[in-house]
């Protein structure tokens, strides 16, 4: 059976001889996830031996990184929030940034007025179990269209052992609800990357499901009607946060007072660590 550095010995070579690029890290991760045999462990006993078995699928994951595709769906899982949630091929990768959105959200519900949240178009769930696990007296529904999202949120709320402060719907958007649902608090990081952009992306990304990030022409297209239909789903004084691009803030902004009758009112935009405008916040409006 081949022992560890032989294996370190093969990924070398591969990487120089295909001129790619793969960090030392990623590697860790991909023999630790592969084995089982924890980061630390590796780091210090470099002539550990390897299964055949697991030789020939680092191998395979090495390879495949090599062609872009993404560390998580080799590793089958990403930390979000300090939290292990598992991500498959057919959903979103959750980004860093979106941790601004449940930041935000927790702000909210440290308040006890805000309760009941909905996280709409939930992928793996990150935000919304996010949320039910960092606040202990919140009741958290999740949504999506994908059967394939809504599997890995079961699994990663059972994990977390959430299953019981947390509902999971199939559909779409707002339509998945039981009717009338109401909440204190709706979050989403729907699709919204303009649809040219995309294939400027990162060529990890072209390895992701693309109904999870396009947003049609303008990336607005999901924004709008989540935006449009909310206010039938809020209790009064509840609130949406949103994530969007860096390009839409002007846009969110005056959508609301361009509407015939808006159900919201725009409240503000918050920046990333990057300085970008990532989320924007409305309230339902008294009428
Ligand atoms: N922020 C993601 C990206 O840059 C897109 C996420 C989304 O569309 N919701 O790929």
């Amino acid at each position: 059976m081949p022992r560890l550095s032989s294996l370190h010995l093969w990924i070398k070579n591969y990487i120089s001889n295909k001129h790619i690029q793969i960090p030392s890290a990623e590697i860790h991760y991909i023999i630790s996830g592969i084995t089982g045999i924890s980061k630390e462990h590796l780091l210090i006993h470099k002539d550990s031996i390897v299964s055949n078995s697991d030789s020939e699928k680092i191998k395979r994951a090495v390879k495949k990184r090599g062609n872009h595709y993404p560390l998580q769906y080799i590793i089958g899982s990403e930390e979000f929030m300090g939290m292990d949630f598992l991500v498959t091929p057919g959903v979103l990768i959750p980004r860093p940034e979106t941790e601004l959105l449940v930041e935000t959200a927790l702000k909210y519900t440290a308040d006890r007025k805000y309760r009941h949240i909905l996280d709409l178009c939930c992928g793996s769930g990150v935000i919304g179990l996010s949320i039910a696990r960092m606040d202990r007296y919140t009741l958290v529904s999740l949504s999506d269209n994908s059967a394939s999202a809504l599997r890995l949120t079961h699994k990663n709320s059972n994990r977390l052992g959430l299953s019981s402060r947390v509902k999971i719907y199939r559909g779409d958007l707002f339509s998945a609800l039981p009717v009338r649902s109401k909440f204190d608090l709706i979050v989403s990081n729907p699709p919204y990357v303009p649809h040219n952009r995309i294939r400027h992306l990162q060529k990890e990304v072209l390895y992701e499901p693309v109904k999870a990030i396009d947003g049609g022409r303008k990336g607005l297209e999901v924004i709008k009607k989540i935006i449009q239909q909310a206010g039938s789903f809020l209790d009064e004084d509840g609130i949406l946060i949103i994530e969007h691009d860096d390009t839409h803030k002007e846009y969110l902004e005056t959508f609301c007072a361009g509407e015939d009758q808006p159900s919201l009112r725009y409240i503000k935009t918050i920046d990333d660590l990057a300085g970008l405008p990532r989320l924007s916040i409305f309230s339902r409006k008294h009428n």
